[in-house]
């Protein structure tokens, strides 16, 4: 069965900076399974999905525009570390969760200079180059009730039924 759109695919991948460094691995846990079409996974390895077979592997190069895009001044912010409620754990290179309009929001420590903080709320992939192995290990027909959702169910999908 040739991936199409509403197909849902089970993947295994290994995704890695272009230096080589491993950001995350399917294999030690399920594979992710998606809805094709449904923009559940980012656009560029979306579309070389497209087409391929339970079986298939390859190699992948995404560049930011179409994994994670750009990152968001907006999104920086700075803010007195008053702010904190224990101050002296302020870390660069901690994730935080801030409670905004929005609802929770995560954002990382990036800064910490003279009693202030920068705390950047953007994807940690932004502005990244990506690089992908994939193994499509399962496509299938998407049921009624995945299709109203926009996402796949079971093992590596969503779970909440
Ligand atoms: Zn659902």
């Amino acid at each position: 069965m040739t991936i199409k759109k509403n197909s849902v695919v089970s993947i295994h991948y290994t995704l890695k900076t272009t230096d080589n460094k491993l950001i995350e691995e399917s294999r030690n846990a399920h594979p992710l399974t998606y809805l094709q079409g449904a923009e559940n996974i980012i656009e560029g390895l979306e579309n070389e999905l497209l087409g391929k077979e339970k079986g298939d592997k390859f190699s992948l190069v995404v560049q930011p525009e179409e994994a994670y895009g750009y990152s968001d001044p907006e999104l920086v912010q700075e803010v007195s570390i008053s702010m904190f409620e224990d101050p002296e754990n302020v870390e660069v290179g901690i994730q935080i969760e801030i409670d905004s309009d929005e609802g929770l929001v995560y954002a990382m420590i990036t800064k910490v200079e003279n009693e202030v903080v920068t705390l950047d709320a953007n994807h940690p992939l932004t502005d990244m180059t990506l690089m992908y192995d994939v193994e499509v290990v399962d496509v299938r027909e998407a049921t009624k009730e995945e299709l109203a959702h926009g996402h796949a169910h079971g093992p590596g999908g969503f779970e909440h039924h």
